[in-house]
């Protein structure tokens, strides 16, 4: 294969990520097929044509059903907000586009299992936006953990904290409307667990409570709005044997992209925070008891892909690397080679734990997970 025709849906956030990893995959990874840039969406013309401009797309639409029927195009990264991502994916899926979607797939159970059918109906590749199980740090912390290092997982905790919620008069946006999932669950909850999924495997039992902070917010026309989501959640949860607890707040006064992740096994312990997504600590129980202390690894190019961007070790990836990767893992899959990519089955999976976390909140109980049912 040696092109393939790229559309992109939504040019905020996420969709200069997915425009910038597009431009970026070929030149970092040498081989595999030219990301032709065929065209992108945006809600208002003008935009799209000053985003298309800015980005590299040859064409430029406001309506994202102008890319799903443009046969030059192979791929759709959809990165527009949650609620619209089922009827865009449904829509790309049927006519024959691979997805690259941006996470959680909808705000509800249903959404996300349409999606999954709509996937497995299509036979097309059809992956998450979870780059950060795309750290080469987060790698080399799995291939330790695999290898045996810490010995037997007993434990792990971890914690997602970001503060651009924590202002009461920051103003009301579309992740605190309830038509948008739950809040930190959906928003941030999933991205530990794709961490967890890739290090440890599924969470199959969960205890969940959850934290609204503020009452309203500003509304934009001199009012306030009720919150409808909910900013904080903590959970205990069960991966098998392995007790932990999962921890996520939107509104933390100081966190700025924070994900902390420690992982307790029989022979040490391995800690992650993504704020400094270059290095991570482990701690082993084997050196004398005068040397015992946890070592710090910094990225390197023996950590893979670090090497495909820099040769020098310690000078570190960023945000945009790991959807680079990401982007690249999901070619490969595209080419039927081997990938690490979380797909609409494994996400399914991650939705449903979301859900029975704000099942077991409801109930004030435990909730299992259970497995998702065959696709349609
Ligand atoms: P954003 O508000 O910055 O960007 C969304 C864009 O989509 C906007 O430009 C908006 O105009 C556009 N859009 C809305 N409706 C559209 C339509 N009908 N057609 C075309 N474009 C449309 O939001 P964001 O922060 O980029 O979040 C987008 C998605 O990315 C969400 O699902 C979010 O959960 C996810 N996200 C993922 C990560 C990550 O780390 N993977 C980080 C942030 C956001």
């Amino acid at each position: 294969m040696e092109r393939l025709g790229i559309g992109l849906i939504g040019t905020g956030f996420m969709g200069k990520c997915h425009a910038l990893a597009w431009n970026a995959v070929k030149p970092v990874f040498g081989a595999g097929p030219k990301a032709d840039l065929v065209a992108l969406a945006e809600v208002d013309g003008a935009l799209a044509a000053q985003k298309a401009d800015e980005f590299g797309f040859a064409a430029a639409t406001a309506d994202w059903r102008d890319l799903v029927a443009d046969p030059a195009i192979d791929v759709i990264s959809i990165t527009a907000p949650n609620t619209l991502h089922q009827e865009m994916a449904v829509a790309a899926l049927e006519a024959g586009k691979h997805i690259w979607c941006e996470k959680p797939m909808a705000p509800t159970l249903a959404g996300a299992q349409a999606m999954r059918d709509a996937a497995a109906k299509s036979g097309k590749v059809a992956v998450l936006g979870y780059n950060y199980i795309q750290n080469p740090m987060i790698r080399e912390m799995g291939r330790l953990i695999h290898a045996g290092e810490i010995g037997a997982v007993n434990h792990v905790r971890v914690e997602m904290d970001e503060d651009f919620m924590a202002d009461p008069e920051a103003p009301f946006h579309w992740r605190n409307e309830t038509a948008s999932g739950y809040g930190a669950l959906d928003d941030f909850a999933v991205h530990p667990l794709s961490l967890l999924r890739m290090l440890l495997g599924r969470v199959d039992v969960v205890m969940c409570d959850m934290g609204r902070p503020f009452p309203d917010r500003p509304d934009g026309k001199g009012g306030r709005r009720a919150m409808e989501t909910h900013d904080i959640a903590s959970v205990l949860i069960r991966l098998g044997d392995i007790t932990g607890t999962l921890q996520v707040n939107r509104s933390a006064w100081g966190r700025k992209g924070r994900i902390a992740i420690q992982v307790f096994g029989t022979a040490g312990t391995i800690a992650y925070d993504q704020e400094r997504a270059n290095e991570f600590q482990i701690y082993t129980a084997r050196g004398p008891l005068a040397e015992q202390g946890f070592r710090t690894i910094l990225a390197a190019p023996g950590h893979p892909p670090y090497d495909r961007f820099i040769p020098a070790p310690g000078h570190g990836l960023g945000f945009n690397d790991l959807k680079i990767i990401e982007c690249h893992e999901l070619v490969n899959r595209i080419l039927g080679k081997d990938s690490r990519t979380i797909d609409f089955d494994a996400g399914l999976d991650i939705e449903r734990t979301v859900h029975a976390m704000a099942e077991s909140y409801r109930t004030r109980s435990w909730v299992e997970v259970d497995q998702a049912p065959p696709a349609d």
